[in-house]
This record gives structure tokens, C-alpha cells and sequence, in this order.
């Protein structure tokens, strides 16, 4: 594959493309050619050669897939979900979408977990077999290890040897791992393990680590890992009832100002917040009120993932994925991704309702009432959700 997937010239040899593009709203396509000028571009770093765009699609809760049409056309190169996305219709969608595309114009990360057992790396296999089916692609681009939080993770023997054997034969072409929590440690341990060509971290303005999270980041693109950030919406709301929104063009502007955050992929679900995100992407300069938006604005429904909760909760209650439950459910309005973190926290028996709560959160979180609120979902049927 050429490093730089020229969506140009795919557009000149695509003969749907102008009928595709008018599904499209017209500030969507009077972008697409702005974009194709103007879109900052990043290599993914030095071992994988790719030259993005600034900006990726998240495609994690998008189900209509005018919209993932529409991102592609504007010139967007590199989709990501995960084996986990939608019960796995979120590849299947996207398998279909890209069915008829020629296979370099495009860049699909996927992601799968592992889980450390005698048959973690056939278990590993599996699901990446049932990713590929689903994607109907002959190899992915980007595979990653998904949602690590520990350097043992990283380090895995038997899953990190099922991913070489993967990429040596053909079907992966670069490996990376992805972090939401522990972010700088799970970074310096791909860095130090020698294998890993991306990373996909959680980065955004709330964060309260960026004094650690930052050296990191510039650690991996020194030693040549493309960096993907995600999360860089910070939840997408500062409010339970969704009635204060994130200042979205400063949150992803303030993401890509880090020249080593080599591209981003927000996750956008319609063409309003493809189109917003298009705006922010063309135009990186930051506006007096975005400015003060950051200055101003400490708190939203991201958990910082610093973890100091876990030692002080009585019950030992795994706050920070909770937490990201409750931003997946209450930011994202997305209760069936929620219910999937609070199911594979396996909480059964484990109730939060001490008399009195010590749990103090950096973020200024009520944290007791937000775990409480959360894990109602364990005991809705999926089937409710979507
Ligand atoms: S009330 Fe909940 S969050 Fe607080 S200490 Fe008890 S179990 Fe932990
Ligand atoms: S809930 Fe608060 S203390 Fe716990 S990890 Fe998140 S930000 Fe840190």
C-alpha cells in the first residue's frame, strides 16, 4: 500500500462517488473539497510511514452509515472500531460499507481484548477471526490490544506472539495497544516492548496527568509509534442531564495543537458533529472563546482514570471503568455500551451502599451516587438497549 492513500485521485476513479456525496448535507460536501486543500496531514509515525489526516473517524457508536459514507468523501482515511462495538454490528457495518471500496483508499484499526488464561492467545484468535469475517477485509491496518490498563498486559506473552504471528502473516499490518486508564505506564511499556507500531490513548483538556501523560506521548512518537488520541471530546457533555455541552471545536483543537497526536478520532454519530469536527480539523487555530472555554472549564463526565478512588473505596470498587460507563451512558447516551463495561466488571454481589462514602475524587465526582446510579444497568437485558 502506498504510505499516502491518495482519496484524490480514488475520488477521480470513483464513478458513485459524486452519487454518494449527495446523501451528504451541502456543508458536509462543500467541505470535502476544502478538506482535500487545506486538511492538516501527520505521519503516523516513523514506523508505520502513514500520511492522515488530523482528523479519524471513531466509528464506535455511528450506526447509519450515510454518515461513515459522508466521512469517507470528505476525505477521512482511517476508520477505527473494535471487536466489542455494537456486538460486533459495528464491523459488520462497516464490512459492508467498504465491501465495494478499493482496499487502499482506506485505513480500518480494530480493536480485540485479551483475557489472561491457559487459551488466551486461541480465545485471542477467535474473536480476530470473527472480526475478519465481519469486516470481510483480507488484513487490517492497525490491530490493537484494546482498553490496557497494566504493563503486564502489554507484555503478554502468548497474545503479543499471536499478533507478531498475525502481522507476519499478513493479515495485520502494524500492532499497537489501546489505553484509557494508566495511560503513561501502559505507553512507556509499548514503547519499551520493542513491538508495538501505534498507540491509541485517551487525551483531552480535563485530564489530570497530562504533566505524566504528555512525556509519554512524546516518548512513543520519538521512538517512532504513530499516536491516535480518542476521548478527545472529554464525555461530550459536563452534566448528567446533558444540558451543558463540551465546547467540542476547543476540546479536538486543544487535542491536535500537540504536533505528536498524529491524528484523532472523535466519534461522531451525524453529520452535524462530522461537519463540526471537519471545521475544527481545517482550521487549528484556536478562537479567543475557545481560549477561555479551556481556561474556564474543569470538570465534565470524563474520568481522569487516576485511579486514587480504587484504594479508598472500602469495597475495592473498579471506580475509574464505572465511571466510564457512566460518561458511555449519561455523555454518549450510548446504554448498551455502558451495560458492556458494567457486565465485564462481573459486579455481581459487590453493592455500593456504605453508610457514609470517604471516596474523594480529583475531578470533584459524587461518586458514590454516579456508582450507584451506573450499575443499575447490570440488571437490564441487553436485548432493551441500544
Ligand atoms: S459508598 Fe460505594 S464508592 Fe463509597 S466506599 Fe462504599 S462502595 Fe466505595
Ligand atoms: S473517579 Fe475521580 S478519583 Fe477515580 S479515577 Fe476517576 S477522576 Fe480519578
Amino acid at each position: 500500500m502506498s504510505n499516502h492513500v491518495n482519496r484524490r485521485n480514488f475520488l477521480k476513479l470513483s464513478a458513485t462517488a459524486g452519487a454518494v456525496l449527495a446523501l451528504a448535507p451541502a456543508g458536509v460536501q462543500a467541505r470535502e473539497n476544502d478538506m482535500k486543500k487545506k486538511m492538516p496531514e501527520r505521519t503516523l509515525g516513523k514506523r508505520t510511514g502513514i500520511k492522515l489526516p488530523v482528523l479519524s473517524m471513531g466509528v464506535m457508536r455511528a450506526d447509519n452509515q450515510s454518515v461513515v459514507k459522508a466521512a469517507y468523501n470528505s476525505g477521512i482515511l482511517m476508520f477505527d472500531t473494535a471487536n466489542g462495538y455494537q456486538n460486533g454490528k459495528n464491523e459488520e457495518m462497516l464490512g459492508e460499507f467498504f465491501a465495494d471500496k478499493p482496499r487502499e483508499s482506506f485505513i480500518l484499526a480494530t480493536k480485540v481484548k485479551e483475557n489472561p488464561a491457559d487459551d488466551a492467545a486461541e480465545k485471542f484468535l477467535e474473536k480476530f477471526e470473527t472480526s475478519m469475517k465481519r469486516l470481510k477485509m483480507p488484513y487490517v491496518d492497525i490491530l490493537y490490544l484494546h482498553a490496557l490498563d497494566k504493563v503486564d498486559s502489554v507484555n503478554y506473552p502468548p497474545v503479543l506472539e499471536a499478533m507478531l504471528k498475525l502481522k507476519k502473516d499478513g493479515r495485520v499490518k502494524y500492532i499497537g495497544v489501546s489505553t484509557h486508564s494508566n495511560e503513561p505506564a501502559v505507553i512507556q511499556a509499548a514503547v519499551d516492548n520493542g513491538n508495538y507500531d501505534v498507540i491509541l490513548t485517551a487525551y483531552n483538556y480535563t485530564q489530570g496527568h497530562l504533566d505524566e501523560l504528555n512525556p509519554a506521548i512524546d516518548r512513543a512518537a520519538k521512538a517512532g509509534l504513530g499516536v491516535v488520541a480518542m476521548k478527545t471530546m472529554a464525555g461530550g457533555y459536563l452534566d448528567k442531564d446533558r444540558t451543558q455541552k463540551v465546547n467540542t471545536r476547543a476540546a479536538l483543537k486543544w487535542a491536535l495543537q500537540n504536533p505528536n497526536i498524529h491524528t484523532a478520532i472523535p466519534g461522531f454519530t451525524s453529520f452535524n458533529q462530522l461537519e463540526e469536527s471537519l471545521d475544527s480539523a481545517l482550521n487549528l487555530k484556536m478562537t479567543k472563546d475557545e481560549k477561555k472555554y479551556l481556561s474556564m472549564a474543569d470538570h465534565s463526565l470524563y474520568c481522569r482514570g487516576c485511579r486514587s478512588c480504587e484504594t479508598q473505596c472500602s469495597k475495592h470498587l473498579p471506580i475509574p471503568e464505572m465511571m466510564r460507563a457512566y460518561m458511555y451512558n449519561y455523555g454518549y447516551k450510548s446504554p448498551a455500551l455502558a451495560k458492556e463495561v458494567i457486565d465485564e466488571l462481573s459486579l455481581a454481589g459487590n453493592v455500593c451502599d456504605c453508610a457514609a462514602c470517604k471516596v474523594k475524587c480529583v475531578a470533584g465526582f459524587q461518586v458514590a451516587q454516579k456508582v450507584q446510579d451506573i450499575t443499575r444497568l447490570q440488571y437490564v437485558p441487553q436485548e432493551f438497549l441500544v
